[in-house]
């Protein structure tokens, strides 16, 4: 009970980084029905999981900044066609007073003109780049639909982050031949894989050794591996437990998780989901740190990365420290 009231604290994040600070590239605050939405989804496999679906975007704001973020991406997709463009306006109002928000879009499979709404969240409305949660929107990312996304994206060298892996808790998969063509085929495009292909690591690790334009995020998916130590150091020690706990799906990428950090701590990055992620700030970032990995690679897992990403999509980043 007390862990938990723990993990769903916000607060000090910046003494256990000295000298540091952290960029968050996954956080979610959508309109209040949407929002609503994503609280009573996660409640349903959560019970008890401590954040009110009334929320409001002041109290995502506030968190973030006890938790002392300076700056993190604002990720919004739409579950159909008709709320496409007001969400993106809504993005768009909701970071122009926010500074430490870095707005993207989105679109739809079903939006008309692909080309026309992705060149208007990023040079109309100023957004890093472009969302996709096939998962949650219940089509396939990397499919020829979305070429018109993609040859603007590739054009203007933005990202598109695409939430990808945790195949077996959504129920669905993803066809990751469309997705190495489609990161192959348009090389000035930065795709980042939101989760890290949670358990692919093996392939992760492939992937980034041949394409410069491919990004990890790890959101979730550090707490995931925690939790899974956690489970097998609890197996060891109470064996009847835990038996049935099938946790063996991470087989030959066990090694890989170690090595992506070890190989390519410079285009990893390592998001929240916040406030629908596995905790709070401080919670998250002790998940981090729970795996001694070196400094230099923390440095760029929590902030380099980001920044390295934005310098290379030349986004102007407007806070002030
Ligand atoms: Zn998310």
């Amino acid at each position: 009970m007390e862990e938990n009231a723990l993990r769903w604290s916000s607060g000090e994040t910046k003494s256990k980084l000295p000298g540091l600070h952290w960029i968050d590239p996954h956080v979610h605050i959508l309109p209040p029905g949407r929002m609503r939405g994503l609280v009573r989804w996660v409640k349903k496999f959560t019970p008890g999981f401590p954040v009110d679906e009334d929320i409001t975007a002041g109290e995502i704001i506030a968190g973030v900044r006890e938790s002392q973020i300076p700056l993190f991406f604002n990720l919004v997709f739409p579950l159909w066609e008709e709320e496409t463009e007001d969400l993106n306006l809504f993005n768009r109002d909701l970071c122009a007073g926010i500074p430490e928000a870095v707005p993207f879009g989105s679109l739809h499979i079903e939006t008309p003109d692909k080309a026309s709404e992705t060149r208007r969240c990023i040079e109309e409305y100023g957004f890093l780049g472009m969302k996709l949660h096939p998962y949650a929107q219940r089509f396939p990312a990397f499919g020829e639909e979305m070429n018109p996304l993609f040859e603007v994206l590739d054009k203007l060298e933005k990202p598109l982050l695409v939430h990808t892996g945790f195949d077996v808790f959504y129920g669905t998969y993803m066809d990751f031949g469309d997705m190495e063509q489609v990161i192959r085929n348009y090389p000035g495009m930065q795709v980042v894989a939101v989760h890290a292909l949670f358990p692919r690591f093996r392939l992760a690790h492939r992937l980034l050794q041949e394409y410069p334009n491919f990004w990890l995020d790890m959101t979730n998916s550090i707490s995931c591996m925690r939790i899974f130590l956690d489970i097998q150091v609890r197996r060891r020690e109470f064996p009847a437990d835990t038996a049935s706990l099938e946790m063996d799906l991470l087989g030959e990428n066990f090694e890989y998780f170690y090595r992506l950090f070890e190989d390519f701590p410079g285009r990893i990055m390592y998001g929240t989901d916040y406030p629908v992620g596995f905790g709070y700030h401080p919670a998250l970032l002790d998940d981090l740190l729970s795996f001694k990995f070196p400094d230099a690679a923390q440095r760029m897992l929590l902030a380099g990365t980001a920044e390295k990403l934005l310098e290379r999509c030349s986004y102007p980043i407007r806070r002030s420290d």
